[in-house]
């Protein structure tokens, strides 16, 4: 990534929190498994997300890092209540978001916004610009007439576009082009929070670093907080305040941006870091190769989840379930070998 400014400065210390924006409590969501699901006659479910707990801070990027498949955009759907949970609890601002009536939640909901993978597959290809970014200002009352117009201006200009591209359709874009757009919409409606997932995934390495830059301006001028996923430790690094390492539906690790880049401790976390192409060598930690393919979150295996593919493993791996434990400045680990520091 660019040499890009470092993460939010104004997030306060770990010693010095005071209320998250965002509380998630033993947070789970699992999923009917389809016709292959059928085991012996049972009838399995996809544990997509399995008690996560975590807490966001205002103006904080959280970085959630994952295999495709470890839950990351389900968690992230159900901190938007975008779906429902089969158990636990999402706090937004204090607030459950499970008792809130719809008014409220309609409320809610306005400030706490998507940013998608696939800008083209998300925005609706028939829809002119104005009215992709227009939709959330008609939808929550925010202005109208000329008032909107200007307002969509603005918001375009603070994504790097010129009025102009207004009225012009999707296609007309590089996929840059289209994710700022994405993002425009987004802020349309003056949110607080955004759920990131893999904005930059589908975009050039250099077109990413472009992006990333972006968000990170609009978080300070916005005060935004951001839950910034990726499948790749290498798009986080420079946003993150801290990062939270999932797998198959679990967080395996999370902890400051530099503890996890410099002292991480859960070897999937370490294998993550090895797949990373960086000059940077000499400062990394040790790193591991990591063997096969994540297991099917319908069948997980014993014990630790990641035993099967652990260079490190022990008896106790396959046996016992480690939980996930916070150590020196908050940096929490679910590992028998390597603990939390
Ligand atoms: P990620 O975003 O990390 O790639 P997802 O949250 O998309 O992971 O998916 C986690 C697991 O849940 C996967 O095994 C996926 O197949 C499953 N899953 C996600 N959404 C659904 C759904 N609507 N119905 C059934 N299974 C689902
Ligand atoms: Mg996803």
């Amino acid at each position: 990534m660019s040499p890009a400014s470092a993460p939010n400065p104004i997030v306060p210390t770990a010693s010095a929190r005071g209320a998250p924006l965002v509380r998630v409590v033993n947070l789970s969501k699992e999923f009917p498994a389809g016709s292959t699901g059928i085991i012996g006659g049972t009838k399995l479910s996809v544990k997509a997300v399995a008690g996560v707990n975590l807490e966001i801070q205002p103006g904080e990027t959280l970085g959630l890092v994952g295999e495709s498949g470890s839950g990351k955009s389900t968690l992230g759907r159900l901190i938007l209540k975008l779906l429902e949970p089969t158990e636990g609890s999402v706090f937004f601002d204090g607030r459950d978001l499970s008792t809130l009536g719809r008014e409220e939640l309609r409320m809610l909901r306005q400030q706490m916004q998507l940013v998608f993978q696939d800008p083209y597959a998300s925005l609706n290809p028939r829809m002119r610009v104005r009215s992709i970014v227009g939709e959330g200002i008609e939808i929550h009352k925010l202005a109208r007439g000329k008032e909107k117009e200007d307002r969509i201006a603005e918001l375009l200009a603070m994504v790097g576009m010129s009025a102009d591209a207004m009225d012009r359709l999707p296609h007309e874009f590089s996929g840059g082009q289209r994710q700022r757009i994405g993002i425009a919409r987004a802020l349309a409606v003056n949110p607080r929070f955004l759920v990131l997932d893999e904005p930059v995934s589908a975009l050039d390495v250099s077109i990413q670093a472009q992006i990333i830059n972006l968000l990170q301006d609009l978080q300070e001028k916005l005060k935004l907080t951001y839950l910034f996923i990726a499948h790749d430790l290498r798009v986080v690094e420079h946003i993150s305040n801290r990062v939270a390492i999932m797998y198959l539906g679990k967080i395996v690790e999370i902890a400051t941006r530099d503890e996890i880049y410099l002292n991480p401790r859960h070897p999937y976390t370490r294998a993550l870091l090895s797949a990373i192409p960086t000059i940077d060598t000499a400062h990394r930690p040790e790193r591991i190769k990591l063997p096969g393919e994540m297991p099917s979150p319908m069948n997980p295996p014993s014990g630790c989840a990641f035993h099967p593919r652990c260079p490190y493993a022990k008896d106790v791996c396959t046996n016992i379930e480690p939980k996930l434990e916070t150590g020196r400045g908050g940096h929490a680990v679910s590992c028998h070998v390597f603990p939390a520091p």
